[in-house]
């Protein structure tokens, strides 16, 4: 065999490449057999039910190699994921990568991508429990599988919203977008702006705990800006709502740079992608109680707007006038 350092899989082989990464599995209780067999055992917890997910990654499409360095890029492919278990109001706790690599790739960037999917996992107790490999002939094609579980009461869907319900969001909107589009224009993205695009953190222990607490009545991440994401809700729900621009919480760093930048601030917040914060509904007599419980968890959550009971998403301006938004997020098929 031999050994140049530019073809990972010619030169580990599948079976090295697996058992590489094996090596370094964090493993949670539930798992009785992981990577090794022809499928994983898993022990999932008395009375709860499974929830399973599933994510694609394309190269040039979700991520640029020129962006994404490999661990970033390795965290960040299973953060997504484990953002939408925790949607469900679910723990995380199993998953499944399969990785298509081109054979130019660098070991290394496979070994820090491994690296990075694993410290992210290990963060939030997930254990990779099998997957596959194999050789690309266009690009790095990365497939997140997740399994979570929870209590069945537990479970919160985007199908419950009331109307009258307060819309809530978690932490600030808009900055993974606003650090999309500084990268794309070649300025330099502030330290605080960058991670919010490459690494963000799913809100698991928010999500659970509000999801425990019994006070929310619908829940979705948000991937594809808040207007969209929020439509699914009043889709789901067979409600509309109403969202109010000046209360949308925007970071510091948003409104430094979006001063300097020609982009409409509020559009980014409400149709800028990849946040990965919390969009939910909750009953207007829990506002206190959604409130500490944020508090305990360490998130800010901001109250945005409200669940209407006719169908429709508006956005309204400070004035009082309706926001002519372009509702929807990222759409892949255009
Ligand atoms: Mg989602």
């Amino acid at each position: 065999m031999t050994h140049s350092t530019t073809s990972p899989l010619a030169n580990l082989g599948e079976f090295g490449l697996i058992s590489r990464i094996a090596a370094k599995v964090f493993t949670h209780e539930s798992v009785v057999t992981g990577i090794g067999d022809d499928a994983a055992v898993t022990a999932i917890s008395a009375g709860m039910h499974m929830l399973t997910s599933t994510d694609m990654l394309l190269e040039d499409v979700h991520f640029r190699r020129t962006w994404h360095d490999p661990y970033r890029l390795g965290r960040k492919s299973l953060a997504v994921s484990i953002s939408d278990i925790a949607a469900m109001g679910a723990i995380p706790r199993w998953t499944l990568l399969s990785l298509a690599i081109p054979p130019e790739l660098p070991l290394d960037f496979v070994d820090n991508y491994i690296r990075g999917f694993l410290a992210m996992a290990e963060e939030y107790q997930v254990t990779l429990i099998g997957g596959d490999t194999c050789s690309s002939r266009s690009g790095l094609t990365i497939s997140v599988t997740i399994m979570g579980e929870q209590y069945p009461g537990q479970i919160v869907r985007r199908s419950g919203a009331m109307p009258e319900d307060d819309i809530w969001v978690t932490g600030t909107l808009g900055d993974a977008a606003l650090a999309l589009k500084l990268l794309e224009s070649g300025e330099t993205v502030s330290d605080k702006l960058l991670p919010r695009l490459l690494d963000p953190n799913p809100r698991v222990y928010a999500a659970t705990t509000l999801a425990e607490a019994g006070l929310i009545t619908a829940m979705i991440d948000i991937s594809d800006g808040i207007m969209a994401d929020y439509g699914h809700i009043a889709e789901r729900s067979g409600v509309g709502g109403c969202i109010r621009l000046d209360e949308l919480p925007l970071s510091s760093d948003f409104l430094s740079y979006s001063a300097h930048f020609p982009v409409i601030p509020y559009q980014l917040a409400l149709s800028g992608g990849e946040d990965y914060e919390l969009c939910f509904t909750a009953n207007r007599n829990n506002r206190e109680k959604v409130v500490g419980c944020a508090k305990k968890c360490g998130i800010a959550v901001t109250r945005i707007g409200i669940v209407s009971s006719s169908p429709g998403v508006t956005a309204v301006n400070p004035d009082g006038s309706s926001y002519k938004a372009q509702t929807e997020g990222f759409n892949h098929f255009k």
